[in-house]
């Protein structure tokens, strides 16, 4: 408890699970602390967008200070989480300890290379901003070069992109450099056709977009297609460097630009719990979302496994995370006010929403599937309702018109000099 009584509710993470949680505490007796290692809130589903030159970083992401404003009860602090102290109840940061009565523990995850950690260099994946502008630098960057150099093979390993891991992400990713290749830079080159670029998409299973049902996910590879994307199922990545990819350890295509999309992990939040996890490194927890064992424990969103009734685990994205976050209040706020424990957590799915491109899409809810423009159409509206803070909105409301209509890309700056 606090000094004045009220029990101390610290959150580990200001993702859509954490901010969900803290917002649905604004009105209980409690004192909220959420702790990012970042000084934002960052809308992942569009971060290809940034990578690609669509967006600006500073569109996709919003202040968690300034979005917990308004809750009097919420303090934020900017500090890296080091690990968990169950038996004094307390978290650890890089700089001090705070004492906590109620944990909740919602650090995400992040790309993972199946034991394949050399890769990473060779193909970036997208989790973070500064992700999404290195590989940017990498796409514009490659353009660029080619531009300069004799016609030669190095320039056709310049203007030939990688894309590998066929779910939402790279499907997106793909059809956007495709894009860009085709209709926002085609005409910018004396010595290169960027039109000519070619762009393939590599993934280990049978199709690509496997969390959609076969007729959706043959409708993106056809869209893709059209896009002039080489969609390559079934055909596993052996291995990455310098020069580009291996697939089954025998076809080699030659690429200066790789990115992956193919595997995330789990934040470390099971090491710091010392609690058990799967083999993405999510935390096992119970129906209430609490780790087992510890009622005042909940680990909630891309870090946590939670299983439904029918032994399905929930996905990991974004509105499950908020709905975790909004479940783990609500069973905070009933517990002080002495009510029945609710019912166990329970994900509602309301759709499946991947984009390809310029009114390409594909979209399904329940038995209802929608592809091309109005799947694109949903997709687009849906992402600027859900994205955080009225400017951000309209900019990138705008940003879209304005790239409809004029097929240009506001975002074309290289930064930085790579890692
Ligand atoms: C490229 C990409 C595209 C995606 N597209 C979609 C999509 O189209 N639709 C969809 O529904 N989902 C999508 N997702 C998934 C979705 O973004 C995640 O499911 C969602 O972000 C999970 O929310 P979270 O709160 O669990 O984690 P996050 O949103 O990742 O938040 C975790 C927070 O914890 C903080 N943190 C981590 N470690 C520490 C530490 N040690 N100390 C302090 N703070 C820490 C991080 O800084 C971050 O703010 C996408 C994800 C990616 C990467």
């Amino acid at each position: 408890m606090n000094s004045a009584g009220q029990p101390r509710v610290v959150i580990v993470g200001g993702g859509f699970a954490g901010l969900s949680a803290a917002a649905g505490l604004a009105r209980a007796p409690v004192e909220v602390t959420l702790i990012d290692r970042r000084n934002y809130h960052l809308f992942q589903p569009l971060l290809y967008q940034v990578a690609t030159a669509g967006l600006a970083p500073s569109q996709i992401a919003s202040p968690i200070r300034a979005i917990l404003r308004r809750q009097s009860n919420a303090t934020v602090f900017m500090e890296k989480l080091v690990g968990i102290d169950r038996e004094a109840r307390e978290v650890v940061t890089q700089d001090r300890r705070l004492k906590f009565d109620y944990l909740i523990v919602a650090t995400g995850a992040r790309h993972a290379y199946f034991g394949h950690d050399e890769w990473e260099p060779f193909a970036p994946g997208l989790k973070k901003i500064e992700d999404a502008t290195l590989i940017r630098q990498r796409v514009l960057g490659a353009f660029e070069k080619a531009e300069s150099l004799p016609c030669s093979s190095d320039r056709r390993s310049l203007l030939t992109f990688v894309v590998i891991g066929g779910g939402p992400t790279g499907a997106e990713m793909a059809g956007a450099i495709a894009e860009l290749a085709r209709t926002a830079i085609a005409r910018d080159f004396r010595n290169i056709d960027p039109a000519s670029a070619r762009i393939v998409l590599v993934e280990a299973g049978p199709r690509i977009l496997p969390s959609f049902s076969e007729a959706a996910s043959a409708s993106a590879e056809r869209q893709l297609e059209r896009l002039g994307v080489e969609v390559m199922t079934g055909r596993p990545v052996t291995d990455c460097d310098a020069g580009g990819i291996t697939i089954g350890g025998v076809e080699r295509v030659a690429s200066a630009s790789v990115v992956w999309a193919a595997g995330v992990a789990a934040s470390q939040a099971a090491k710091w719990l010392n609690a058990d996890k799967d083999k993405a490194g999510r935390v096992l927890v119970g129906p209430d979302l609490t780790l087992p064992g510890d009622p005042n424990i909940f680990v909630i969103g891309d870090t946590a496994l939670v299983v439904s009734e029918e032994g399905v685990p929930v996905p990991g994205v974004a509105p499950a995370a908020k709905q975790m976050g909004h479940y783990v209040a609500r069973t905070i706020r009933l517990r002080l006010a002495g009510g029945a424990p609710q019912a166990r957590f329970r994900y509602r799915d309301y759709g499946n929403l991947a984009t390809i491109g310029r009114r390409a899409a594909v979209a399904e809810f329940g038995r209802l599937r929608l592809t091309g423009l109005v799947a694109w159409l949903v997709w687009s509206f849906a992402h600027i309702y859900f994205l955080i803070g009225f400017r951000n909105r309209i900019g990138v409301l705008l940003d879209w018109a304005w790239a409809y209509v004029t097929f240009e890309r506001g975002s074309r700056l290289i930064t930085g000099t790579g890692r």
